[in-house]
């Protein structure tokens, strides 16, 4: 092997095809041209949708593809036309991998809703690598404060809870529940918090109420041994029921929980129909609605927010090498809060 072929060679984590796990060994590093930048990878976090590339369900998937949305690293390399980043940045990278600029919603700012969307570890190359590449436009600049396994699940889990939240329509005081509190849950109780609403946790059993009232969670509700509906109607019902779990039978519930024009929130990516009556929210004019995740600037808000309040994930660390076992964690549900792989 020539000194040339080993620069352009990287150890990856890859998925072949549906059903056919994990291949890790050296793989093509992609050179950045125009507005790319080379990134040395330093943490990617291990989100649920990352399961995608395994089941072959979702739009969009290339194979083979390394899966990872929840990137953070140093710009190693930039692109001729790179204008804003330079060698060291430390910026993040998340669903939002690339977007076409000329689409209506690209036109109208809306970059995550770009119709064009690509996203790392589904339709682009991922971060379960020792480098990744992308545009400069979706880098999010990391503050100091965190470190990059802090703000790597940032990228995914919390830019779309803290997204979420932030564009739900409740004013400081109105009663924001979250439902589920895992990954997605975990931050969704600490930013409703420092976002200043009466927050709320509900999650199954018993386990969870200590850690969910010292994230910041003002009550908790074990929906295991309560109705959840009637404790929210107690408290004069939720402006808003952040879902962030994926079954529908645990969200469906909740409507009945919400106040005179109330939101359903949902964030958790599950595939089953919920289980709700027109009747059920046109009295009092509830609706239900989701949230995809956020564009790059959002990403960086996001980190500004945790870095100016003190909001963290809890993480599972693993080395790059232990990647399977890492995401046979989180698959199983073993992984409580986040798990990511550190290089
Ligand atoms: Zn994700
Ligand atoms: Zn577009």
């Amino acid at each position: 092997m020539t000194v040339e072929t080993s620069k352009s060679l990287m150890q990856a984590a890859q998925v072949a095809a549906p059903n056919k796990g994990f291949q890790i060994g050296p793989v093509e590093r992609k050179s950045p041209t125009g507005n790319e930048v080379l990134i040395k990878v330093q943490a990617c976090g291990i989100c649920h949708s990352d399961m995608f590339p395994h089941t072959g369900h979702f739009p969009g998937l290339i194979y083979p593809i390394t899966p990872g949305h929840e990137i953070v690293g140093l710009v190693e390399e930039v692109g001729p036309d790179v204008k804003r980043l330079k060698k060291g940045d430390r910026i993040g990278v998340g669903w939002h991998g690339w977007h076409c600029q000329v689409c209506d919603n690209c036109r109208s700012g809306d970059f995550i809703a770009c119709e064009k969307l690509l996203t790392p570890g589904i339709s682009m190359q991922g971060g379960y690598a020792e480098y990744a590449t992308f545009s400069e436009l979706v880098c999010a600049m990391v503050p100091e404060k965190l470190t990059s396994s802090e703000a790597a699940p940032l990228m995914c889990a919390g830019v779309t809870t803290f997204n979420a939240l932030r564009h739900a329509g409740a004013q400081p005081g109105d009663v924001v529940a979250i439902l589920g509190v895992g990954g997605l849950g975990h931050l969704g109780v600490q930013f409703a918090n420092k976002m200043g609403f009466h927050t709320i946790a509900i999650a199954r059993g018993q386990d969870k109420i200590k850690m969910s009232l010292e994230l910041g969670a003002h009550q908790y509700i074990d929906s295991e041994s309560q109705d959840v509906a009637a404790e929210l109607k107690k408290l004069g019902g939720a402006k808003v029921v952040l879902a962030t779990v994926t079954s529908t039978k645990a969200m469906s519930p909740t409507v009945d929980g919400l106040c005179l024009g109330g939101k359903l929130l949902v964030v958790g990516a599950g595939t089953e129909p919920f289980d709700v009556t027109p009747l059920q929210l046109l009295g009092a004019r509830k609706s239900i609605s989701g949230w995809p995740s956020g564009s790059a600037k959002d990403s960086e808000e996001c980190m500004q927010f945790c870095a100016l309040t003190g909001i963290r994930p809890m993480l599972d660390r693993f080395p790059f090498k232990d990647v399977e076992k890492a995401y046979e964690c989180m698959i199983s549900g073993k992984t409580r809060f986040r798990a990511v792989i550190e290089y």
